[in-house]
């Protein structure tokens, strides 16, 4: 009798952007004619940049060759696209990488998803609240986040991120083995300053601490003054893996392309002291479990490394954030109480008053919320607490659509709360 890994049932079985198409698929049933304009979704929407698509084509020649022939490539990666991230997203910024500690791989959900297999099942792990769910379920599945109870997971500890504390989390009192941070971030869409981000790398070097940090969206970051990378501070070397992705920056959802760094420096202990490096150990798994990404996808990547499509990504990232701004400004003259969309292509919106939670009611407010703007303007946000405890009260909406349906969608939100 095979015996199945019962940490799975623990996984609650309510997957956030399933409900919400079952709830969207319900008011279509009774309103069939109702055009519905999704500001939910994390997906981007303008098409691929041609840098991208040359470079594809070419790969796709390439291919069709005797000479050009590529099969199974290095598992970390083909050494053009590795160099054009050392020469473009680090060295810029005074970050001295070593090509091996770079890891190519399929999008950055696999890898926050997977790094957890280099740390031992009882170590205690910290997250910001609200968060991108793979860092916790990812967790769950292998039994480090010990039993759920009201939304929360025994063995996590929770650092809400709010209106109150102006979204930044509190350094925890006590020491914590891992800890994950996302930044710009998803869901709020609030960043780090980098004196902040100094704290949490003092933190983990004095508590020995392991930083899990997600850069996924630092190709949006607008300020100057906010760091699009760990290893911009002193000692982040020593305590922090990091995670990139092509999504967000260049449209690469449907492509798969991202990588990992992994420093040299960087170890964790074994229960007898002993410090183990983790670059090695990465290594041997992804030689192991992972064989690679494909050659066209990684030709693609490096074409946005050219001055072309450095242009061209840019401007898409800028027609995002244009509608940002229109949805910053127009909300924010309803009265609604937004944060982020400055240096993220999110705006995190507090729930006005009317929605709150009421006792004894089974919708909270953020689902309320979320279904009232559905029945009234037609629209689709995503529930805060989906991302967690701390996001109940807020709902999110993304700037990944077209100019022509987020204005729509801001025109129907003008009528509606009026
Ligand atoms: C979109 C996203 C990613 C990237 O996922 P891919 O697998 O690279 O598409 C990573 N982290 C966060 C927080 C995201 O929102």
């Amino acid at each position: 009798m095979a015996l199945v890994n019962e940490h799975f049932l623990k996984l609650p079985n309510n997957y956030l952007f399933a409900d919400i198409a079952k709830k969207v698929n319900a008011f279509k049933v009774t309103h069939p004619k109702a055009d519905i304009i999704s500001l939910g979704i994390g997906d981007v929407t303008q098409p691929l940049c041609s840098a991208v698509i040359e470079a594809m084509h070419k790969a796709a020649d390439e291919m069709g060759t005797a000479s050009g022939f590529h099969g199974y490539g290095p598992e970390q990666g083909y050494d053009f696209l590795r160099e054009a991230i050392l020469k473009n997203d680090f060295l810029p910024r005074g970050i001295h990488l070593d090509i091996d500690e770079i890891f190519v791989n399929d999008g950055a959900k696999s890898d926050t998803g997977n790094i957890q297999e280099l740390i031992r099942w009882d170590n205690s792990i910290g997250v910001t609240d609200p968060i991108y769910p793979v860092y916790i379920d990812s967790n769950v599945m292998i039994g480090r986040a010990g039993t759920v109870e009201d939304g929360k997971w025994s063995n996590v500890i929770y650092m809400p991120c709010n209106a109150e504390n102006g979204f930044v989390p509190q350094i925890p009192d006590r020491r914590v083995d891992v800890i994950y941070l996302c930044y710009p971030n998803n869901p709020t869409g609030m960043v780090i300053t980098r004196e902040e981000l100094r704290k949490w790398v003092n933190y983990a070097l004095k508590n020995d601490t392991l930083i899990f940090y997600d850069a996924a969206y630092q190709a949006y970051i607008q300020d100057d003054n906010i760091p699009h990378s760990i290893y911009e501070i002193r000692g982040a070397r020593r305590c922090a893996i990091e995670f990139h992705s092509y999504s967000k920056t260049a449209g690469f959802t449907g492509i798969r392309c991202g990588y990992t760094v992994v420093p040299k420096d960087l170890t964790a202990a074994t229960l007898t002291g002993e410090r183990i490096p983790l670059n090695p150990l990465w290594y041997r798994r992804q030689c192991t479990k992972f064989n690679g990404t494909s050659y066209i996808s990684q030709r693609a990547a490096e074409a946005i490394y050219t001055p072309e499509g450095k242009v061209q990504i840019k401007d898409t990232i800028n027609y995002y954030m244009q509608n940002a701004k229109e949805m910053l400004t127009t909300l924010r003259s309803l009265g609604f109480e937004c944060y982020g969309g400055e240096n993220a292509p999110y705006i995190w919106m507090r729930v006005p008053e009317g929605f709150q939670k009421e006792v004894g009611m089974t919708p909270t407010s953020s689902w309320r919320f979320f279904e009232n703007l559905l029945y009234g303007a037609n629209v689709v946000c995503t529930p805060g607490v989906g991302f967690g405890p701390a996001g109940e009260g807020y709902v999110r909406f993304t700037a990944f659509g077209s100019h022509e349906k987020t204005a729509e969608a801001l025109n129907r939100i003008e009528k509606w709360s009026k």
